[in-house]
């Protein structure tokens, strides 16, 4: 028995990865406000840099949040910049690919913490 794919719907609106005609990975999904359009972002977190740089090609950006993507506009963005907390991504064009310096980088990985009370020195 073969499972059967999710399609992109907007009874089934969680964003998708998928391969665009260029190569490079895609999130395509709905602008959870109107959620009649469907959009096609880059799926690298951007740094305020980079959404600033983004902006400044024309490109809208939008907030991932529970699996929804919120479009940000001259009221979501001032005072809420991207951050680990706060995930922001922007549309994709083909001829334009995120520099690696406007890409947030992975948080750092928490250091162990040793549930035994025998302290390992
Ligand atoms: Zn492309």
């Amino acid at each position: 028995m073969t499972k059967a794919k999710a399609y992109l719907s907007p009874a089934n609106p969680t964003p998708k990865i998928q391969k665009c005609r260029c190569g490079e990975p895609v999130l395509v999904g709905w602008n959870a406000d109107m959620c009649a359009i469907s959009v096609t972002l880059d799926v690298y977190p951007l740094t305020a840099a980079g959404e600033v740089c983004a902006l400044r090609q024309g490109l809208s950006t939008y907030r991932i949040k529970n699996g929804r993507l919120k479009l940000r506009d001259q009221y979501t963005i001032p005072g809420h910049p991207p951050s680990h907390q706060n995930i922001v991504v922007r549309t994709h064009q083909c001829t334009l690919f995120v520099e690696s310096a406007h890409r947030l980088s992975k948080l750092p990985s928490k250091p162990k913490v040793y549930e035994s009370a025998v302290l390992p020195f």
